[in-house]
């Protein structure tokens, strides 16, 4: 499906072939699965040339019209084909011919010889790696979903198996597991005045059917979902439907059930549905049996006929951007199916991102205020600790304020949050003989220790390798650990008060989503005094027992070469901030770090998001970066440098006159800063336009030809990036 074909539709199937319907069609030799796009009168391909759709698959359409349109817009904006775009757009199942109702799992069987882990972990990296994190989730995966997440083929599955270590087993699908989500959200007796004032808004503009986007920022526990639910409640009596996009992560059946306890019927839309079962919500809600939908990213595709609103909740998260093919952003997409079905849009956010600060500022989308939290309980008063102060630089985890506080805490049986975003247990392991870090061969980052499972680990491949007993470069022995990531803190912290329940939350301890539930809840249930974690425990929980959150460096992502370093920044600690002191208890925040000047921090603990805005807005204004301007980024990956470098040079020399033309400023080539990742060199070169409304639709055109011409290279095309290493 990557292009539009034409087809003769025999006279027999002329009453079933439809807009929207797939069809069989005879391709290359075999048979593929095809969406009809448009219905042609005739065609100027030869009458010979022509062959004939082989069979109708669907008796009604499952792509409306507004899907195919947005397969076009997005195929434009961002320099991929149409059939990439719809490929993005439609669930799996809807690609192939059969339908498939199992999925494929794997299991660790029985525990093997310690002799059999020691020769794999010696010889079989990649086999050692899946089988022990097999034998640690102890129980069925889906085999697809491991892999992706540790970066592996099929091959190594295929070898444990035919070694009987593992057994992989086709299963019938699970049921939705959110359909027992608990419902138990009480609809509150009344709005705050903030949130009625809002709610009269948002019911204003659906009764006017206009298209509308609001940016909705209130602060953390103001009750922005109250105000999503009442404005969809009023979309669904007026007849039309609703989509709702919330980051991945947060896509929990805590706030699922806050939908279903208000809605009849909610479709649930996330990553780990099998086929059959998406399929399943896509024909209810053509049919119109579901009127509202709920999921992350991909949401945005789903067929809602009379769509009268669109909610992206936490619009500023990274994680609405696609990192592959075609590379879009869910909200600068929802914003665009909103206008084109003349419905309402609505972005929520304690911490907006700057370019949909800078649409409200200007008056081009409406902006709504939460300043207050329900009840008027107070957002918690933040304590910025300078650890430049407290002792040695950088040997110092915990700060004398946050330790006392910690087991203060403890003592009153209440409940703490510290937060590392950092996985492992030292990011980096140094020689102090020659000053060397250890790095991964076919990366450029350093490889972080993993002190459970006793490896090093390299957080952009996921390879593994056993710790060297002295520096690999000089031979001195000795290597010293430099930093903290979510283990050490929790191995600390155990330290620190041994009575303390402690839950570490990371990607390495929550493998399945079942364990992310279930700890969470453990948590909810007060089982557990002192949660550690990373980004994972920063977003949407609410648990009203907790008065104290720790942010153990916040310095961590401040000076990564990405000039949204200190917005990222700034969000993370309001968010984690927004933790506490949510429930009748007061909570406090400690923040510690090394640049308690940095305007990020300053204006994160001060809970003042518009000044911090303002500056950052001043800053991007002066070096012409979004909002400001708009950015191409071209990434060129190559395993052999220098070929991978002549290709980035000659893209930027052949497409100088486009570029002028367009009023591109061109930045680069230049190496990237992660200038290699899995065992490819990597460059980058930045098209900038300073005019924001600058056609681009030649110069990526130009772009795209190169790219896709390019047999060597690879060339990503990433329109609006959100990543920049
Ligand atoms: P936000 O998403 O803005 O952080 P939530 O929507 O999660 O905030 O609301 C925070 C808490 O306040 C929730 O527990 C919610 O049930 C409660 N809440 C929201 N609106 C009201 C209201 N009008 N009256 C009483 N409680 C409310
Ligand atoms: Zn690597």
């Amino acid at each position: 499906m990557d292009c539009e074909f034409t087809y003769r539709v025999p006279e027999e199937l002329e009453r079933a072939v439809q807009v929207g319907v797939r069809v069989a069609v005879p391709f290359a030799g075999g048979r593929e699965v095809g969406v009809v796009s448009a219905l042609a009168g005739e065609s100027d391909l030869h009458p010979r040339r022509l062959r004939d759709v082989a069979k109708v698959l669907d008796q009604e359409p499952l792509i409306g019209s507004a899907q195919l349109s947005l397969a076009r817009w997005i195929s434009e904006r961002y320099a991929c084909s149409f059939g990439e775009a719809l490929h993005a757009a439609l669930p799996a199942a809807l690609k192939r011919e059969g339908e498939r109702r199992k999925t494929r799992t794997i299991r660790a069987l029985g525990s093997p010889e310690a002799a059999v882990l020691e020769e794999l972990a010696r010889t079989q990296e990649k086999q050692h790696r899946l089988l022990r994190t097999l034998l640690e989730i102890g129980a069925p995966v889906e085999l697809s979903e491991i892999l992706r997440r540790s970066n592996l083929s099929d091959a190594p599955a295929k070898s444990l198996a035919a070694r009987g270590l593992v057994a992989i087993e086709w299963v019938a699908s699970a049921s939705d597991e959110f359909s027992s989500a608990p419902a138990d959200r009480r609809r509150p007796d009344h709005l705050t005045a903030e949130q009625s004032t809002a709610v009269a808004v948002l019911r204003g503009v659906l009764d006017r059917r206009e298209h509308r986007t609001v940016l909705l920022e209130g602060v953390t526990g103001s009750g922005k979902t109250e105000v999503y639910l009442s404005a969809i409640e009023h979309a669904l009596s007026l007849g039309r439907g609703a989509i709702v996009l919330v980051p991945e992560i947060a896509l929990t059946p805590q706030t699922v059930g806050w939908f279903r306890s208000r809605f009849a019927d909610v479709a649930v839309l996330h990553s780990r549905l099998t086929d059959s079962q998406r399929l399943t919500m896509w024909h209810r809600l053509f049919r119109r049996e579901a009127r509202v939908v709920v999921g992350a990213r991909s949401a945005i595709f789903a067929p809602v006929p009379d769509l009268g609103i669109v909610v992206v909740d936490e619009e500023h998260e990274p994680s609405f951007k696609q990192g592959s093919i075609p590379r879009y952003h869910a909200r600068d997409v929802a914003v665009e199916v909103a206008r084109e079905a003349g419905a309402l849009c609505v972005l929520g956010s304690a911490t907006p991102s700057l370019e949909s600060w800078h649409q409200a500022r200007l008056g081009a989308w409406t902006h709504l205020k939460l300043s207050t939290r329900v009840g008027a309980r107070p957002l918690p008063p933040v304590e910025i600790v300078d650890m430049r102060n407290e002792g040695a630089r950088g040997s110092r985890l915990f700060s004398n304020r946050l330790k006392h506080l910690v087991l203060e805490t403890l003592a009153k049986g209440e409940q703490s949050i510290l937060f590392q975003n950092r996985r492992g247990f030292a990011p980096v392991l140094w020689c102090s003989g020659c000053k060397q870090t250890l790095r991964c061969v076919h990366c450029d980052v350093s490889l972080t220790w993993h002190q459970r499972i006793g490896r090093l680990v390299c957080h952009s491949c996921c390879e593994e390798q056993e710790r060297p007993g002295a520096c690999p470069y000089c031979s001195a022995p000795g290597l010293r650990y430099l930093g903290a990531g979510s283990e050490r803190i929790e191995s600390e912290i155990r330290a620190l008060a041994p009575t303390a329940r402690v839950l570490r939350m990371d990607s390495d301890t929550m493998h399945r989503r079942e364990d992310y539930e279930q700890a969470l809840s453990a948590f909810g249930r007060g089982e557990i005094d002192i949660l550690v974690g990373t980004q994972m425990i920063a977003k949407g929980l609410d648990f009203p027992r907790v008065t104290l959150v720790g942010v153990i460096d916040a310095d961590a992502g401040l000076h990564l070469p990405d000039f949204r370093a200190a917005e990222r920044t700034f969000q993370l600690i309001a968010q984690v901030a927004g933790r506490a002191g949510r429930g009748a208890l007061p909570g406090r925040i400690v923040v510690q770090t090394l640049s308690p000047e940095h305007p990020a921090i300053q204006c994160a603990a001060k809970h003042d998001f518009a000044r911090f805005a303002a500056g950052e807005d001043e800053l991007r204004l002066e070096l012409s970066y979004p909002p400001h301007a708009r950015l191409v980024r071209i990434v060129f990956e190559d395993e052999d440098e220098i070929r991978g470098r002549d290709c980035a040079a000659r893209l930027v020399a052949e497409l100088a006159a486009e570029s002028e033309r367009a009023g591109a400023i061109v930045l680069g080539p230049a190496p990237a800063p992660i200038a290699l990742a899995r065992g490819r060199h990597r460059q980058n070169a930045l098209f900038k336009f300073a005019d924001t409304q600058a056609p681009l639709t030649e110069l990526l055109a130009a772009l795209k030809k190169f790219a896709t011409s390019e047999a060597k290279t690879r060339v990503s095309i990433d329109v609006d990036p959100v990543a920049m290493l």
